[in-house]
């Protein structure tokens, strides 16, 4: 089924903003009442969700317990530390770069 039309994860970033543009660009072109609008609208949004996707991926860090699990999810490492009250992030800001 078609949803894999809307697969944009093999594009580069710079392939992706052209294609948003292009996109865009249609879309301004086509009337309101238009059908053409439903799938360019589908396909900014594939867009606009893998942007938002790589962005997080580029701000994620990687969190240690003192226990050694690591993970780069906030909510499931928060979890984690609220249910096991005698483990302790690692403090790893001597590794980070500045
Ligand atoms: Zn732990």
């Amino acid at each position: 089924m078609p949803t894999r039309d809307h697969d944009v994860s093999s594009l580069s970033d710079s392939a992706l903003q052209r294609a948003r543009r292009d996109l865009a660009a249609s879309l301004a072109l086509a009337r309101p009442d238009s059908p053409v609008r439903v799938p360019v609208l589908a396909q900014i949004d594939a867009i606009d969700t893998e942007h938002a996707e790589r962005e997080r991926t580029a701000r994620a860090t990687l969190r240690i317990c003192s226990c050694g699990l690591a993970s780069d999810d906030d909510a499931f490492f928060d979890g984690h530390l609220f249910e096991r009250p005698g483990h302790e992030e690692r403090d790893l800001s001597r590794y980070a770069c500045r």
